[in-house]
């Protein structure tokens, strides 16, 4: 008899997890929701409370987990400079023994583990654009390294599991995502620039503004990953996830006044340390494994974060609107 797919996911009341838990419940899999809601939010998984596949548990991964699944998404870290800075030394813990945990229950359940990994692995990299065979250049004692260095020990742990045990796993790389459900509070930089526009505030770009990122819409990231998770064994990653269409802070902030219509100016603030001066993924090894590659233009996913920013802002009161993200 042919049994549903039960999928753990870490991190799944936070902003990627929790649109990835939807996804997973429209494919008709049984969903286990696991967040210590640090950053993820109760808002994020209410809708899907009432479907009878979904299951929500409060539990924090640096502790172990004993469930019975199928497959496991491990998301489960704070994922904006603001909150991994709040409290590094957990954000070390919830990368290295949060892994720890989940491979050794994807070991015990016989699962595939996917892990969250991300584009800050290669630091301020000497390579444009990125590509998976890239070591990276990442300082191991600045105010970002409990977050590059935590990602980075946990692929370790998962090629090690991987060659002592023969596990199925998975590694993604995820470059900027933006989309609905990132926080208002949370300091990354789509979410910021939409919530001062629409405030008319002043938008704040860190130092000149011609560092670069690549944006990558939610709904896009979601299919990547799902894509990854449902790989033959002998394909394990490292893969690239993200947009290849670069683009300075200054412009963005540029597109999203002019998006808004806002009348919000620019205001220079100084550069954080250890701000990678450019970022873009070299999806090559994405689109030849997975058949996977971004379909959704930057403008229209600002236009769908600006529509959720601007109903957040006026329906919700102002005491309820600032807090994490996932
Ligand atoms: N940034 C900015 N103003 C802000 C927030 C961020 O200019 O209010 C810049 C930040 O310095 C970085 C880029 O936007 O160069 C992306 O920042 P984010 O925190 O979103 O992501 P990450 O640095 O982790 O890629």
């Amino acid at each position: 008899m042919n049994r549903r797919n039960r999928v753990l996911v870490t991190g799944g009341a936070g902003f990627l997890g929790s649109h990835l838990c939807e996804r997973l419940l429209a494919e008709d899999c049984e969903v286990l929701c696991v967040d210590n809601y640090f950053t993820g939010s109760r808002d994020n998984v209410t809708a899907m409370l009432s479907n009878p596949r979904f299951e929500d548990v409060r539990h924090d991964i640096t502790f172990p987990l004993y469930v019975e699944v199928d497959q496991i998404y491990n998301l489960g870290c704070p994922a904006s400079p603001t909150h991994y800075q709040f409290d590094p030394v957990q954000t070390t813990k919830v990368n290295v023994h949060g892994a720890i945990n989940m491979l050794g229950l994807a070991k015990r359940v016989r699962a595939s583990i996917l892990q969250a990994s991300t584009s800050e692995v290669y630091g301020d990299s000497h390579v444009h654009p990125q590509t998976e065979d890239y070591w990276g250049n990442v300082n191991p004692t600045g105010p970002r390294a409990c977050y590059d260095e935590g990602k980075r020990c946990a692929e370790t742990l998962f090629f090690d599991y991987r060659r002592q045990h023969g596990m199925p796993i998975k590694i993604a790389r995820i470059f900027n995502t933006y989309g609905p459900r990132m926080l208002v509070g949370d300091g990354r930089v789509v979410s910021t620039f939409v919530v001062h526009a629409l405030r008319g505030e002043p938008l704040t770009v860190y130092g000149d503004g011609d560092q670069t990122r690549s944006f990558c819409y939610v709904d896009d990231m979601i299919d990547g990953l799902v894509k990854l998770m449902n790989t033959p064994h002998e394909v394990t990653g490292p893969i690239n996830l993200g947009h290849t269409r670069e683009i300075t802070i200054l412009e963005l902030a540029g597109m999203i006044i002019r998006l808004t219509g806002s009348k919000s100016g620019i205001i220079h603030k100084e550069l954080p340390k250890d701000d990678p001066r450019r970022r873009q993924p070299d999806v090559t090894k994405a689109k030849d494994v997975l058949g996977w590659a971004p379909s959704t233009p930057l403008e229209t996913g600002i236009e769908q974060t600006i529509g959720f920013f601007d109903r957040l802002l006026n329906t919700e009161p102002i005491s309820s609107r600032s807090s994490g993200d996932g």
